[in-house]
């Protein structure tokens, strides 16, 4: 059985181990050694990466009871080697999995709603209780569980007697089996968890909800802790400044310029739409032919467009069919009340190298073909 380094403490990063199997499944070697600082992946929490001797460890997981490394490359049984833990994103999962810790807490005294779902992604952690709460009270929440980081209580970790255990008033996400490992937050949480945690909430730095949603009865939180929350803090900074050199407007004006330049696209649009209908309405007017067939093409119209145009024009002609150029092609609408149409979809998807399907009384389609090599198609082979 290996010897848990993160069970003793989180800060363990470097540490020699000996090596007593080293197993190659699917391309990959599984080691195990007689001890490890890298957490498997469990509780919610991933496996940790780094090197042990000249071995990458791309993961670590349990096989059964085992924990096992993986990596592409075999080390030697029997060999005693030094190992290194990537602390950097470690000690993230760890400022996270506190952070977590904390706000579950206060959720749990402030409305006795219980943690039931917790996952720490690589943008972001979530989390699930089986209550919910208003957006109000989550501000509360947050604001409590900053206050616990920034009073820097300490953070426990250890295997109570079972006498002892039977004694506790502790938080757990389920049944547990062997012995337990409570997580204690002094003076505020008691919680079974077997992931290494920071040893002073103070580390956990920021605790920054990003928002919730309801979620299976409850509500499904997404937060950020410390540095991911400074990450995250940077990375809106920026997209601010970006939005804001864009808009040409201060930073704290950017809302209201966004919904003010909404509103002008929306009142665009809705001009371009009037000013189509007017082209199509002039267009029309200067059609009358009604033995022959017109096909036109039009800058700029979408098919409700080409389909307005033609509805205009379904009684001017004998056929008349409408084209505007779209990316790499042509949209195409085509009217008649003088032929059936539907008999020549194929001839026109075969000699357009396109689309085209519909009624008798309208076909639309997408088509590859030229613009003189569609016009052709529309005005001489619909007879
Ligand atoms: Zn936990």
């Amino acid at each position: 059985m290996t010897e848990k380094l993160y069970d003793i403490s989180g800060r363990i990063k470097d540490f020699d181990c000996l090596v007593l199997r080293c197993d190659l499944s699917d391309g990959k070697y599984l080691i195990e050694t007689d001890k490890t600082a890298f957490f498997p992946e469990s509780a919610g929490q991933c496996g940790d990466t780094g090197t042990i001797g000249d071995a990458v460890i791309t993961d670590t997981v349990y096989d059964g009871d085992r924990i096992v490394h993986i990596s592409g490359s075999p080390l030697e049984v029997g060999k005693r080697y030094s190992a290194r833990l990537d602390y950097a994103p470690r000690y993230r999962r760890m400022q996270n999995h506190t952070g977590e810790h904390i706000v579950s807490s206060v959720m749990h005294r402030r409305f006795g709603f219980s943690n039931v779902g917790f996952h720490i992604g690589e943008r972001e952690m979530t989390f699930d209780f089986d209550g919910v709460i208003t957006p109000e009270q989550m501000k509360e929440v947050e604001d409590e569980a900053n206050e616990i980081s920034a009073k820097n209580v300490a953070v426990k970790a250890y295997y109570p007697s079972e006498s002892a255990l039977a004694a506790l008033d502790y938080r757990s996400k389920g049944e547990l089996d062997g012995r337990v490992r409570i997580v204690e937050i002094e003076g505020v949480d008691l919680c079974a968890c077997c992931a290494p945690h920071v040893e002073r909430t103070g580390e956990v730095g920021m605790i920054k909800i990003l928002g919730f949603i309801h979620y299976k009865g409850g509500i499904r939180i997404r937060m950020k802790c410390g540095f991911d929350a400074l990450d995250d803090f940077r990375n809106r900074i920026s997209r601010e400044e970006r939005i804001s050199r864009l808009l040409c407007v201060p930073q704290e004006e950017t809302a209201d310029a966004v919904a003010s330049l909404s509103s002008a696209l929306v009142q665009a649009k809705r001009e371009f739409s009037e000013a189509k209908k007017r082209l199509a309405e002039a267009i029309a007017a200067g059609i009358d032919s009604p033995d022959k067939n017109v096909c036109i093409a039009v800058d700029g119209f979408a098919t409700d467009d080409l389909r307005y145009l033609c509805n205009l024009c379904a009684e001017k002609c004998r056929v008349f069919a409408a084209l505007s150029e779209t990316d790499g092609g042509f949209s195409v609408v085509c009217v008649s009340r003088k032929v059936p149409l539907r008999q020549y979809a194929k001839i026109i998807c075969e000699k357009g190298k396109g689309k085209c399907g519909g009624s008798d009384l309208m076909l639309t389609g997408r088509l590859a073909a030229g613009k003189e090599t569609l016009i052709g198609i529309f005005e001489e082979e619909i007879i």
